[in-house]
Parts: C-alpha cells; structure tokens; sequence
C-alpha cells in the first residue's frame, strides 16, 4: 500500500502531521514517524479537502471561446450544432482537459453530463480523479431516439459495474423542455431502481420557467415533482428561477441543488439564487461550473468568489453567504450528494485533498486563510493535489500535460473547421 506523509501541515486553524495510506487519511496526529513513500514538507502550506464540482459539460472545453456575447437559446443552438460533429477522439482529449484544468484548479471530484460516456470514463481512469459520470436522455419528442436512449443507458449502466472504484455512473435528464414526459419518468425510475443519482437542469432561464407556467400550469420544479422524480438522489442544476413554493418542495425533498454562478452571469440567465432559501428549507446546496463554453472555465474557487460577491450584492447584505458556509458549498456538501466519504480532513475519509502555497502576497498578513484564499487568491495558489491517496498535482505539474494542450488545440481545429 502506498503512503504519503504530510509532516507538519496548517488545517482546521492546526499543524499537524497527516498520514495517507491507500487512499484513505489514516492518522491524524502531532508528530508520525513512519517511513512513507513520498513525504511532503507542509512548511508554508495549508491542507484543504478537493473542491467538488457538481455540474459539468467536461468536453466542451473543446469549444471555449467558441460563442461568445449570447443570449442562452442562441447559445445553445450553436453549441448543439457544433457537438453534433464531436468525435469519441474529440471527447476524450476534451474531458482530459477537464481533467487537468479542475486538477490545476484544485478540484477532486466531478458530476458529469455529456455525450459518449465511455471516452470521458477512460480519460478519468487514466487521468486519476474521481467523477460520476450521467448519460443523458435528450429526446425532444422523437419517441425513437427515446427507446435507443434507454437501450444505451442500459448498456452503459451494465458496462459501469467494472468501471474503476473512483468512477460511478448516473442518469440524467437534460431538461423539461428537451425530454419527453414518458422518458423523463423512465429515467427517474431507472435511477430509483438501481440506487443512481438523478442529474438534471431546473429553472436556468425566466423563458423556459414561464413556458412551462404557461403550457403545464406549473413551475418546473412543480412539474418534476408532480412526475415523482425529486428525492434526496436529485441533482438539480441551476434553479435560478423558483418561487416559495417551489423552494419549499425541493427542501422538503432534500434536493442537492448546484448553484452555477458564472454561467448564469454570462448567459445572462439570472443571478438572484435563493440561498438562505434553500438551504433553510433543507436543501443541500452544492457549487458547480456548468461546461467551459459557457462559464469558460472550470474554476471552483473563483466559483465561490463570485457566489459570495453577488449573494452579498443583490440582498444588500453583507453576511450572506458567510465563508464557512461557502467552504461546505465547494467541498463537504458535493460529498454528501455524491454519497462518498470526503470534503472532509478527518482518519479514514477519502484522500482526496489539496495543498495550498500560501507563501505569496495574497495570503500575507496570515490572519483568515479562507478569506485570503477566496477573496485575495486565485487558484494558481494550489500547489499539489491528491486525489484517491495518489499525488495527480505535483508542484503545478500533471502528467501529460503538454500532449493534452496539443491534442485538444489540433482537434478543437479540427472540429470548428468541419462545423463552418
Ligand atoms: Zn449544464
């Protein structure tokens, strides 16, 4: 079994010494001495748990930049058009440079929803972090492309039970207004019956919850739940658009709702996401990206800066979203919804954590590590990343990384050529 030794690491407002064994955290004390395979000199360094992202589009870093200044339908169509010529070759480069991006952005864990599932697993196998990974039903009203899907989602489910151990499986449901009534309820129950998290967006623009006002005389979040599909394995995205009625249901369904700030901003869908809402009415709120080509990167620190900024803005009240609260949201609650034993600094929780330079101006005067790193930091501040009990970032470094920067610029060519 491999072992790192961090000797005399800050976390938790402690220095301490952290043993890794395996990819479990398997002591936690003032002084270890053990001979460890690697040791890590925690002088000028703080210890956090990896940031969790709970919505991604991983492959689409191939189309960053790709649409730029439009509006979410416009958006949407466009970026549609282009995926259609996406490749399994395209998938894979473009989830490995998920992959890196969220490593050299200290993220550890991620939910995904995109097409050819299969290339975006491999590139997660190889790669070493740890992800679940929704094949999505998107159907429109072609009832032929819904029996295919099922097929698929059955295949993919079976082939997931000998996927690696840091790599599980889940449904999802793209939206309302792109899946119909009779496969969003077979997904739901697919999900049910085999115990898999149910991934979906909810209420991302004022448009598309007014339509279903106007056409289902309810709100999205009351039409789901009307169909029986919101519980505590409901992963919904966005749900910028929600009356009390609506917070109430998915509180009282405990719901792990992913608040996706940036791409909200720049999609121009909404900002004033009902947080204290929420979470009063038990919610479990969670951060997430949404895909770079609407939020341009995968950045969950800065995810939290802007999460915090513009709570703090909008309700005119400066302790909203409070800095505890926020390092929940990144990590411990994407956990929970994830249903794996991490977000936390703690003997036997994953090794799944990260370690953070504070040798830079930003963390000097030393007096709120949380504070400097949310507000005065950037994540070029996270030094080294381990992920499953294995160093995946090394002093910035990840294995592979210039041929995946030259794959994903040669096939992001490529794909932008043949989409014209
Ligand atoms: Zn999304």
């Amino acid at each position: 079994m491999s072992t790192i030794l961090l000797k005399q690491i800050s976390f938790n407002s402690q220095i301490k010494d952290v043993l890794i064994e395996g990819n479990k955290i398997a002591e936690i004390a003032d002084n270890i001495a053990v001979q460890a395979d690697i040791v890590i000199d925690g002088k000028d360094r703080q210890l956090l748990p990896g940031f969790i992202n709970m919505h991604t589009h991983a492959s689409m870093t191939l189309v960053r930049g790709v649409e730029e200044d439009c509006p979410l339908q416009e958006w949407l169509e466009q970026i549609w058009k282009i995926e259609s010529n996406m490749d399994e070759e395209m998938i894979y480069w473009g989830a490995k440079l998920a992959i890196l991006e969220m490593f050299q952005s200290g993220t550890t864990s991620f939910l995904d929803m995109y097409w050819m599932v299969p290339q975006v697993m491999q590139a997660v196998e190889e790669m070493g972090i740890r992800a679940n990974l929704s094949y999505v039903f998107l159907t429109h009203s072609d009832q032929a492309k819904a029996e295919r899907q099922k097929r698929e989602c059955m295949e993919l489910y079976r082939a997931s039970r000998n996927w690696c151990d840091r790599c599980d499986f889940s449904v999802a449901i793209h939206a309302d207004y792109t899946v119909d009534e009779k496969t969003m309820i077979w997904a739901s129950n697919f999900a049910k019956e085999h115990g898999l998290l149910l991934n979906t967006h909810i209420a991302e623009t004022q448009a598309e919850t007014q339509t279903d006002i106007t056409n289902r005389g309810m709100s999205p979040v009351k039409y789901y739940d009307s169909l029986g599909i919101l519980d505590e394995n409901t992963v919904a995205a966005h749900c910028v658009w929600l009356s009390d009625e609506d917070v109430e249901i998915l509180g009282k369904r405990k719901v792990n709702v992913v608040h996706n700030i940036n791409s909200n901003l720049k999609l121009s869908s909404g900002y004033k996401f009902k947080y204290s809402e929420l979470k009063a009415a038990g919610a479990n709120i969670c951060l997430g990206t949404d895909g770079a080509a609407s939020s341009n990167n995968l950045d969950i620190l800065e995810t939290m800066k802007t999460s915090s900024l513009l709570q703090k803005a909008w309700r005119g009240d400066p302790k909203a979203l409070p800095i505890d609260e926020l390092m929940d949201l990144s990590s411990l609650n994407g956990a929970n919804a994830l249903n794996i034993n991490a977000g936390k600094i703690e003997k036997g929780a994953l090794a799944d954590l990260i370690i953070v330079d504070t040798r830079s101006a930003a963390f000097v005067p030393n007096v709120d590590f949380e504070a400097d790193l949310i507000f005065a930091a950037n994540s070029s501040c996270i030094d080294s990343v381990i992920c499953d009990g294995v160093l995946v970032m090394e002093h910035r470094r990840v294995k592979g990384e210039d041929e995946i920067l030259d794959n994903v610029n040669r096939l992001a060519e490529k794909l932008l050529r043949t989409s014209k």
